[in-house]
């Protein structure tokens, strides 16, 4: 299981980057999408942490 960033919400303000506890987040083009090989939903942690730092609501979703 992963999350998932909507291309077309994603601003790219690259906040979700850091926060990620696995690095799972990258740059690609114009926005950021999240590896799901290395997405662990933040091991059950609510909110996770892209979604609490997204500027932009239902942007990182549940894949
Ligand atoms: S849900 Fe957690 S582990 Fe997955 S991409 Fe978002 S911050 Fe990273
Ligand atoms: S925090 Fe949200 S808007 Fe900003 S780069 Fe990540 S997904 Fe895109």
């Amino acid at each position: 299981m992963a999350y998932k960033i909507i291309a077309s919400s994603c601003t790219g303000c690259s906040l979700c980057e850091f926060e990620c506890p696995n690095a799972a987040i990258s740059m690609k083009g114009d926005t950021f999408v999240i590896n799901p090989k290395k997405c662990t939903e933040c091991d059950g942690e609510s909110p996770v942490k892209c979604d609490e730092v997204c500027p932009v609501p239902g942007t990182c979703v549940k894949a």
